[in-house]
């Protein structure tokens, strides 16, 4: 079946902001298992795509489906608690906790139920045996991102770079099938950038989904299988890193604005 190779197809999208057409009638599907690009000029509509597919805004037209399942205008804590997980800026008030309340706090607050069945299956009473289940996996993730030095540290004290590797912890907490990534390398040097790639890559050897949108189109060539391009809320292309480059429109779009 389609929705089993791809897990998200998006079909006919449309969102208008008073008179711009921030999305334009925009149609693609992310294979599963892959690590595919969103790429476009400014304003192209690639933030506004994503907050139609995890449900931040509703579509004036077109549908969203996840692993075979119509989510178009479903809630954002819905589509989270399905699999379709992006991440989220660390909120102010999350600054004044450390990143291992943060982490605890994680799955709560996006995919809650799912989290208690994965960590503990079958299991349906006591709330201390599922909060220490909750914390070993919170460690096992901080370990994999290497951040598990600083789980006492406040979140609001982080660098730039250790505020993005927390909030693709955070995320991966809620054992997402499908992570959304809107510019999770801005502001972040050069050696962190290459660390929550390889990160990213190797979650992606795990089985994990990403569609990624990174303005750097020489990270973009060089990390993903797929690409996908949008000009003025449209898709202009979609195809491998090489098939894009050599693409005389995509030059067109990004040369001419
Ligand atoms: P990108 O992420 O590719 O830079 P966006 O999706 O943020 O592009 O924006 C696409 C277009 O929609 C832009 O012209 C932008 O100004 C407009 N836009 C986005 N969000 C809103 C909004 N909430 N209200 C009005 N216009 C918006
Ligand atoms: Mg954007």
């Amino acid at each position: 079946a389609v929705s089993e190779e791809y897990p998200l197809v998006v079909e006919n999208l449309r969102k208008s902001f008073g008179g711009i057409t921030a999305v334009d009638d925009a149609s693609f599907r992310v294979e599963r298992g892959s690590l595919t690009g969103l790429i476009g000029p400014n304003g192209a509509g690639k933030s506004t795509t994503f907050n139609l597919i995890t449900g931040m805004l509703e579509p004036d037209a077109g549908s969203v489906t996840f692993d075979g399942e119509e989510i178009t205008g479903q809630k954002p804590h819905t589509i989270a608690n399905k699999g379709l997980v992006r991440t989220f800026q660390i909120a102010r008030e999350l600054q004044e906790m450390t990143v291992l309340e943060n982490m605890m706090l994680a799955p709560k607050h996006q995919r809650g139920e799912a989290l208690w069945r994965s960590v503990t299956p079958g299991f349906r009473g006591d709330v201390i045996e599922q909060e220490s289940a909750l914390l070993e996996r919170v460690w096992e993730v901080l370990e994999f991102f290497e951040i598990d030095h600083i789980a006492e540290e406040y979140a609001g004290n982080l660098s730039g770079g250790q505020r993005k590797l927390l909030e693709l912890a955070r995320a991966l907490l809620t054992d997402p099938d499908i992570l959304l990534l809107d510019e999770p390398f801005a502001g972040v040097n050069p050696s962190l950038e290459r660390r929550l790639l390889d990160h990213i890559h190797e979650l992606r050897e795990q089985g994990y989904t990403f569609l990624l949108v990174e303005h750097d189109m020489d990270l973009i060539m060089e990390n993903c299988e797929r690409v996908i391009v949008l000009h003025q809320g449209r898709v202009l292309t979609e195809g491998t890193p090489a098939e894009i480059q050599a693409n005389e429109e995509v030059i067109e779009a990004y040369l001419g604005g």
